[in-house]
């Protein structure tokens, strides 16, 4: 999500590789993305509404059955979808992920959906055309903005300001002799090594897969280079592709969140990663230089999140690609530049979606952002919300998560919407939808979750009753006008860490809290199990393009199928001791369903 980037154009993409033929048998097992919706027409002008595209009901009328991916074979076959046995012991354990390893293996009878041009919203920016990136430290006028929204994950032992030296002028070695990483400081392994040990307790789903696929190794020869934030949660996912036959070189997707010691952890467990927390805007190229630039060693893989590693690899290193039998992006942003490279046809390998995949977007938007959103207030402002009135702007994922925390609080809820089902909604749920010009003076606290710019003008902060709390949980840093606060009329004070006042010539203060990017990824913790969710997924897309017969694949976007979704959430499932009920098989007949799913259609609204 940052700055220009007009020399990433200059250079010429490397050639598409031919698309080889696709057999009716090797159809994916994933479908292609949808469609990016079109910015709406203006109100003036009538729409013509499309019924969502519904696709073939998948497991209705035999489509192709492609092989279990090795990795997912079940193990002996038990009872599918049964109920477990009441006690959490070994062995009703084991019979579940025996079950759910069955159900998975009837994912290949997913059928290819059908092609769909992608579309673009004409204001969506280019790949090379960042948003400006408002970050204290001036850094970079050339790194995303998801390398400076910051993931504070979990607790940290370190900070930047610990050692002054640079990491990358310190000569250091692993206890079993390699010097192939760079971190802040190895000897601060054993310390990320319980931080790993902490998030893999919430992470089940993905030590699950990583038990039952370790034997058969689905990764074996993959050399997979990753760009992620680097915490606990994200090294239970590098441990896990690396148990799954994986070697992984590893840099950091943003300067301020790696957490020192677990990149310490991974180093000491021989994992090549170049990453430490606050690296300046060179380090953080010339870390994921050093990942992708080995001698005697090509990666055939990549992982994701922000696309900045994809945007170095085709600026620097475009023949790369032609060893590389896929992309996992992560973010918003990185979509985003993928399906802009495939638009304009310089795609030329296939790349897998996972942002969009509904575990994902509910777990992540909804769940996440109801979780984070008074943490992340709390831990700046130390508001108290009962009696507060606060104004949330957007009631789509995002804003039902954060309206309906701050509600069980008892806040006084208002809701902004331009969307009248969203406003129906939130009207349904007990809120009251307003315009921001009709609350902005009595408001204590404002929050933005709209996707969209400039929803907080500089009208609106002009209005604003002294000490009001304003906050994004939205897009990077669009969505307030934090620019139009940078005049010499207005002083700035930093109370504290992410939070600014902002004073008027008459006194009157505004709290803008992380000047107005993500307040949860920059001043609050995420939870570990969303992010296992996350990062089974990844693990899933991985193995499913590593392992993929050629063809199967095009150079396009993919989304994960529903039924891969559904299999992400029932990895989960035995963290709570939820006990699915099985459909009979008149049910199943009656529905129209198979019995291990796919349940949904992919129109379905969760
Ligand atoms: P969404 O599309 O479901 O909801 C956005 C809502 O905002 C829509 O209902 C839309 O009608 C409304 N809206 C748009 N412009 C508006 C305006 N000017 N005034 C009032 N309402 C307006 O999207 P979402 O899933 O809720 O995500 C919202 C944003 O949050 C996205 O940018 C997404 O990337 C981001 N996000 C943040 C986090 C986080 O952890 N903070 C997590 C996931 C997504």
């Amino acid at each position: 999500m940052t700055s220009p980037r007009a020399d990433v154009t200059a250079e010429p993409p490397p050639a598409p590789r031919a698309a080889p033929a696709v057999s009716a048998a090797e159809a994916p097992l994933v479908e292609r993305a949808p469609h990016r919706p079109a910015p709406p027409a203006p109100r003036s002008t009538p729409q013509h509404r499309t019924a969502p595209h519904r696709s073939a009901p998948q497991g209705r009328g035999g489509p192709p059955r492609l092989p279990p991916h090795p990795a997912l074979l079940p193990a002996p076959p038990r009872r599918t979808m049964s109920v477990p046995e009441p006690a959490g012991g070994e062995e009703a354990k084991q019979a579940k992920e025996a079950e759910d390893a069955e159900k998975f293996s009837f994912m290949a009878t997913v059928t290819k959906a059908p092609k769909k041009q992608i579309q673009f919203a004409d204001d969506m920016q280019e790949f090379t055309k960042f948003p400006t990136k408002t970050g204290r430290r001036s850094l970079s006028r050339s790194i995303s903005q998801s390398s400076t929204d910051s993931y504070s994950s979990a607790a940290s032992y370190t900070d930047s300001s610990d050692d002054e030296v640079s990491p990358r002028e310190k000569q250091q070695t692993n206890s079993k002799g390699s010097s192939n990483f760079c971190v802040k400081n190895i000897k601060q392994a054993e310390f990320g090594r319980r931080e790993i040990e902490i998030a893999e307790q919430d992470m089940s789903a993905l030590i699950s897969l990583r038990k039952r696929a370790q034997g058969e190794k689905p990764l074996a020869g993959a050399k997979i280079v990753g760009c992620t934030h680097i915490t606990a949660q994200t090294a239970v996912l590098i441990e896990t592709l690396c148990a799954l036959g994986a070697q992984c070189r590893w840099s950091a997707c943003n300067i301020y969140s790696t957490q020192n010691e677990v990149a310490a952890a991974l180093a000491e467990a021989g994992v090549a990663v170049f990453a430490w927390k606050g690296e300046s805007e060179d380090d953080f190229w010339w870390c994921i230089d050093r990942c992708v630039n080995v001698d005697g060693w090509q990666a055939n893989m990549i992982l994701d999140d922000g696309g900045d590693l994809t945007h170095w690899v085709y600026k620097k290193y475009p023949n790369i690609f032609k060893k590389i039998r896929g992309i996992v992006e992560e973010s918003v942003t990185g979509v985003h530049r993928l399906y802009q490279l495939s638009k304009a046809g310089k795609l030329c390998v296939p790349a897998m979606n996972v942002n969009d995949s509904v575990t994902k977007q509910k777990f992540d938007n909804l769940y996440c952002c109801r979780e984070s959103i008074l943490d992340g207030l709390k831990r700046t402002t130390d508001v108290m919300f009962g009696g507060k009135q606060v104004v949330v702007c957007g009631y789509g994922e995002v804003g039902k998560g954060c309206c309906a925390a701050l509600k069980a609080l008892g806040a006084i809820v208002y809701v902004t919407e331009i969307d009248p089902i969203c406003a129906l909604q939130a009207c349904m749920d007990g809120f009251r939808v307003v315009k921001l010009s009709e609350v902005i003076r009595q408001v204590d606290v404002v929050i933005t979750c709209t996707g969209n710019k400039n929803v907080v003008t500089r009208e609106h902060l002009d209005r604003m009753k002294n000490s009001c709390i304003v906050c994004n949980m939205g897009h990077s840093n669009t969505e307030i006008d934090v620019t139009s606060l940078r005049t010499p009329e207005l002083t700035w004070e930093r109370v504290r860490s992410q939070v600014d006042h902002v004073i008027w010539p008459d006194g009157k203060r505004v709290v803008l809290l992380a000047e107005g990017r993500l307040l949860n990824l920059s001043c609050s913790t995420v939870p570990t199990f969303v992010l296992s969710i996350t990062a089974t997924t990844q693990a899933l897309a991985l193995i499913e393009l590593y392992n993929a017969p050629e063809g199967r694949y095009k150079q396009d976007v993919y989304l994960l199928p529903k039924k891969m979704d559904e299999y992400v959430a029932s990895l989960h499932l035995p963290s709570f001791d939820a006990h699915l009920t099985e459909l009979t098989d008149d049910q199943a007949k009656y529905l129209g369903l198979n019995k291990n799913g796919p349940f949904k259609p992919n129109y379905y609204r969760y």
